[in-house]
């Protein structure tokens, strides 16, 4: 009864968010709703996340209430720009345009620095003097659905909004008679919304490109027999093609040359190389035959396949990956909570800060509340602090960051399931490896086989010896129920021994997790297959029935046959190409990261194991699944943060108890794909340090960006109150800071 989500949880598309700080004043506002429990907005997804028995009227006329709307949920996002291409500055102008709002905000700009510049030139001008209604015209036009947002949000939810800053500052300094800086001030309040929607869209826009590599049609083959006499036996197949939603699991497809593949799916006929770029990032085509796997949204090569298909289109590997990083999208880590609690705290600070600045020096000082005799009047000092208060910069300088770094990483076929996640990734002070399928590529081989009573001189299992037979065929036996590397290179000697008529497969299998394999035969003989550990009070005999050169090589697997061991099988898995430079990386000078690996094979061959890759600092052989995480408990006292890589054979426990569990993707199974923090879709190690690395950079923005918007709102703040700041150096101060905690945050979008 694990339900994944609460049933009274609602995910909402919300419309009209333009900038960080919406997020927050309607998740702020919807909390003071009867019945909600918990919600979360995000303003990256345009996405709202809410808990309780809420009626959905409520949520929905207070969001109206706020001035924006729910969104058709099937749309995905809102933002009307295309899906293409959106970067450098001709990509943030095509999108200015695209916004109305935003195009008459230009527009009015461009008009008023023209009149401006005219009025200079030529003073005598006819009109010249009407600049101040000029002004007040943009403002009205521009500033409304600011306006409208702030007392919106002060009407029905009692709240101080940036908007509401911003509408009193421009309101204000018209009212004194600053025209020009009342324009200046709403205009690049404007423009600085509009970089951050922007920030926010290219977002979007990789996610929607993501989602828009499935296919929307597929080529079904629908069986029809022919009619004309001898004819009739042979099957044929019709080609129909169908909206990609249609197919259900089974249904035969046909593939065409360079045809996207519309749904998960097992090849049938046919052969081609394809390209798995989209979904792992891998942009080498690999070779796909009979039997193969296929995933949608991936290129087919040239040839033509016949595939089945697997899993539902909306359940395909790209959907559920698209979801998940939509999810990590959305989800605000602790980092940014607590920068969000900080801005609702400054922000009513400065303000009343503000009012006193305008209060005492008037009231108690008898100084002046307008300009006199070239000095700033106090009121004029207030309203600079109230766009001081403003904290947008503040605001996106970690999710600007954060979302960029994630859509980094997933570019590169590395899954990081959210902030949350990337945060500890930064801190990660040692890595732990498993072995098998890990450094390994987890498809061990059988390399010596040896029966109790061989005669033969060959360790390594004379194919003409029956005894030797016999320890494979009975292990085949059992082993055809595993999952575990082991297992199947066992069951392919049997294979290659061609002993299948030998053995039925055994009943009542039961793995023993980190030793191995017991079962019964069909005349109640009992199997066990396993490492020493399976037979705990037979160490000496197991040790008897090998000598120690060939326990250094192979990880060696104990045969008994009822309570008599009858032999041993040894196997040997090859390090993958990207083991040695991945840790070469990770322990490059600077890093200070510490390597164990963690194990239940034998010491002997751990040792020679780390020994063939180096670069490990720590080998931990022959432990069962709880003392690996013994082993983890223990390395993250003595180093710190830690760092858990596995593929979930055996070891999905151990990729929860770290700190950070990264998964191989590729080979792991689904369950380390739910658990772990981070999924390395191509099971390429040289990902782990890729991924540290960018944590880190990530990491070094973030607090870039922080010092940064709050340095420069600190600077205005000091300059503000002596009279110092004017208006228009106060919002270009607000919209610079945005601007360049935006573009310092995007610079992961290129990042190494
Ligand atoms: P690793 O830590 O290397 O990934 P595991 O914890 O999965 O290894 O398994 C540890 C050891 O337990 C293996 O090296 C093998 O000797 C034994 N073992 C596990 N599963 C099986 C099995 N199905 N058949 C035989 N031996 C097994
Ligand atoms: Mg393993």
């Amino acid at each position: 009864m694990a339900a994944t989500s609460a049933p009274d949880t609602r995910k909402l598309r919300i419309a009209g968010m333009d900038c960080g700080s919406c997020a927050l004043t309607i998740e702020n506002s919807m909390r003071q709703l009867p019945g909600v429990e918990d919600v979360s907005v995000s303003f990256a997804t345009e996405s709202m996340e809410l808990r309780g028995s809420t009626p959905a009227e409520l949520v929905e006329r207070r969001l109206r209430e706020l001035g924006y709307r729910l969104a058709d949920t099937a749309a995905g996002g809102t933002t009307p720009a295309a899906a293409g291409e959106l970067r450098g500055l001709a990509g943030f102008l095509r999108f200015l345009w695209s916004q109305p709002r935003l195009r008459i905000a230009a527009l009015a700009g461009i008009g008023v620095l023209l009149a401006t510049i005219a009025a200079f030139a030529w003073p005598a001008l006819p009109g010249a003097a009407q600049l101040d209604l000029l002004h007040a015209a943009v403002i009205v036009v521009v500033g409304a659905p600011v306006f409208s947002k702030g007392f919106r949000a002060l009407l029905f939810a009692r709240r101080v909004t940036i908007d509401l800053l911003m509408a009193i500052a421009t309101l204000g300094a018209l009212f004194i008679g600053e025209g020009g800086e009342a324009v200046t001030v709403i205009l690049l309040f404007t423009l600085g919304e509009a970089l951050e929607a922007y920030s926010a869209s290219r977002a979007r826009d990789s996610l929607r490109s993501l989602m828009a590599l499935q296919p929307q049609e597929a080529t079904l083959l629908e069986p029809h027999h022919d009619d004309h006499g001898a004819a009739a036996a042979t099957l044929h197949y019709h080609q129909r093609s169908v909206p990609v939603e249609r197919v259900v699991v089974g249904d035969r497809l046909l593939v065409k040359p360079g045809q996207r593949i519309p749904v998960d799916g097992e090849i049938v006929s046919g052969s081609s190389a394809v390209n798995q770029a989209a979904v792992t990032g891998e942009s080498m085509p690999v070779d796909r035959e009979p039997g193969d796997e296929v995933l949608a949204g991936t290129v087919n090569g040239s040839g033509a396949l016949e595939i089945v298909a697997r899993r539902p289109a909306g359940n395909s590997t790209i959907a559920r990956i698209a979801r998940l990083v939509e999810e990590a999208q959305a989800k605000r880590s602790p980092a940014e909570r607590f920068i969000d609690r900080f801005a609702q705290w400054y922000t009513p600070a400065v303000v009343a800060l503000a009012m006193l600045v305008v209060a005492i020096p008037v009231l108690a000082l008898g100084q002046p509340l307008l300009d006199a005799d070239g000095s700033r009047g106090w009121l004029y000092r207030g309203l600079a602090l109230l766009i001081i208060a403003c904290p947008c910069a503040l605001i996106i300088s970690i999710p600007v960051t954060v979302v960029s770094a994630l859509t980094r990483l997933a570019n590169l076929g590395i899954l990081v399931k959210g902030g949350a996640q990337l945060d500890r990734l930064a801190d990660v002070c040692v890595v732990a490896f498993d072995k098998t399928g890990t450094l390994t590529r987890g498809r061990p081989a059988v390399t010596a086989v040896r029966g109790q009573d061989c005669s033969h001189d060959d360790a390594f299992g004379a194919a003409e010896c029956a005894g030797c037979d016999d320890v494979v065929a009975l292990a085949a036996a059992v082993e055809g129920a595993s999952e575990h590397p082991v297992a199947h290179a066992i069951v392919s000697a049997a294979t290659a021994r061609q002993l299948e008529r030998r053995y039925r497969p055994a009943g009542a299998v039961t793995a023993v997790a980190g030793r191995g394999v017991t079962g019964e035969l069909a005349g109640g003989q009992r199997v066990a297959v396993g490492n020493a550990a399976l037979f705990p009070d037979r160490g000496s005999e197991v040790q008897a029935l090998h000598g120690p050169s060939v326990a250094e090589g192979n990880t060696l697997m104990y045969v008994a046959h009822d309570d008599k061991l009858i032999g041993y099988i040894g196997v040997q898995d090859e390090v993958r190409h990207s083991t040695a430079a991945a840790l070469a990386e990770l322990k490059a000078a600077g890093t200070g990261v510490r390597t164990a690996m963690l194990t239940g094979d034998s010491p002997a061959v751990a040792r020679r194991v780390a020994g063939r890759v180096g670069g490990i600092d720590e080998v931990r052989a022959g432990l069962l699944p709880e003392q690996k995480l013994a082993a983890i408990e223990q390395l993250r006292e003595r180093y710190g943060t830690i760092a858990m890589v596995g593929d979930g054979i055996n070891d999905a426990p151990a990729l929860a108890r770290a700190d950070v569990g990264i998964a191989m993707g590729g080979s792991g199974t689904a369950q380390a794909m739910e658990t772990a923090d981070v999924v390395l879709m191509q099971d390429d190690l040289s990902h782990v340090p890729a991924a540290l690395r960018l944590a880190r950079l990530s990491r070094r923005l973030i607090k870039q960006n922080i010092v940064l918007s709050l340095g420069l709102k600190l600077a205005f703040l000091a300059l503000a109150v002596p009279g110092l700041a004017t208006l228009w150096m106060a919002v270009v101060a607000d919209v610079g800071a945005t601007l360049l905690v935006t573009l310092n945050g995007m610079r992961m979008l290129r990042a190494n």
